[in-house]
């Protein structure tokens, strides 16, 4: 029986799986359905990882991460969770090939990512001038002039980040009315430099070589066409959790879960169901920032070591 078996292999994950071995459990292994690295795997550019100076692609950033864990002993096998299960006082957890392997704690670590909108462009201009994370690239914007799409808490509260930095924020949103909390909305609307556009849907994002220019937009209400000149979008419509692992054949969830379906853990990343920690952009709150994933899966793995000396 495995002493800690690590779902997902992003930054969280590979933090995870550092620590636990480190620490000196022996059997653990870190169940990855693709490459490790994770989602930031496909940005070009990441700069705010505290301590690296340089400017480096998600993909050259992760790499060293792997060969760190390794060098302590976490084993790395490329196959997808389906579920995971509880019996008695351990967990199975079954693979996509039925495989069945026994372990005495879990740590979750499978992530996320953001809602794509499929509009026109987005795919061509993906990292290119459209994002889906302003604190991630908010920077790169600096006094030029962006959009958010989006009409949740998340989107106008990332705008009003957005106009600290950005000279001009437009944001569209298909209604008249936002589901973000109204004190959020008014804070926006009181800011000078924050332009709504509503009811208005992107048609197409234009850009060329250097990335995104401008985009053209419809009034959903009389089909009004407009055109509007800036150097990012940020798409901020949602984002998916990848909770499937935690799902039961009956349904139900493993462990407690929000509204949004992401697992509600304690300080310790541990959640309602002893032996099982969530870490990372899957856990309630989550910052979604490769710092706080790592973060999480260091605390995860401080306590999975607990556990198991506890339950020996
Ligand atoms: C384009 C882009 C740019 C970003 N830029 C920045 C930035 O500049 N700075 C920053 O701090 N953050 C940035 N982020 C956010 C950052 O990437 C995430 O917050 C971080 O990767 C979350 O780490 P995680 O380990 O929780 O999850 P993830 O990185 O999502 O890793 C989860 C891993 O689990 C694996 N997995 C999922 N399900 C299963 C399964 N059933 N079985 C086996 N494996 C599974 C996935 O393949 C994946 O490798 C960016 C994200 C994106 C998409």
């Amino acid at each position: 029986m495995l002493e800690v078996a690590i779902i997902g292999g992003g930054p969280a994950g590979l933090s995870a799986g550092l620590y636990a071995t480190r620490g000196g459990l022996k059997d653990v292994i870190m169940f990855e359905k693709g490459m490790p690295g994770g989602q930031i795997t496909t940005s070009s550019e990441l700069e705010n990882y505290p301590g690296v100076a340089e400017v480096k692609s998600g993909f050259d950033f992760m790499a060293p991460w792997q060969e760190q864990c390794f060098r302590f002993g976490l084993k790395h096998e490329m196959a997808e969770v389906i579920r995971i299960k509880k019996k008695l006082d351990f967990f199975v957890i079954v693979l996509s090939d039925g495989k069945e392997i026994e372990a005495k704690s879990v740590i979750v670590a499978t992530g996320g990512s953001p809602k794509r909108s499929n509009v026109k462009g987005e795919d061509t201009y993906w990292g290119k001038g459209v994002s889906s994370c302003a604190t991630c690239d908010g920077f790169f914007y600096k006094n030029k002039e962006v959009a958010v799409l989006g009409g949740g808490d998340t989107a106008i509260e990332e705008s009003i980040y957005l106009a600290k930095i950005c000279s001009k924020v437009t944001i569209i949103h298909r209604r008249n009315e936002f589901r973000a909390a109204p004190i959020t909305v008014q804070r926006a609307k009181s800011l000078s430099n924050i332009e709504f556009l509503t009811p208005y849907g992107i048609e197409e994002i234009c850009g060329d070589n250097s990335g995104v220019t401008g985009l053209k937009l419809k009034n959903l209400e009389n089909n009004a066409t407009k055109e509007i000149n800036i150097a990012g979008i940020f798409m901020l419509i949602g984002y998916n959790v990848n909770n499937a692992v935690l799902m039961q054949e009956d349904g139900t969830s493993l462990c407690a879960m929000n509204e949004y379906g992401q697992a509600i853990v304690n300080l310790k990343m541990e959640t309602n169901i002893p032996g099982l920690f969530v870490a990372g952009d899957l856990r309630q709150d989550a910052p979604k920032q490769v710092v706080c994933a790592a973060s999480d899966g260091a605390t995860a793995a401080l306590g999975a070591i607990e556990f198991v000396e506890h339950h020996k």
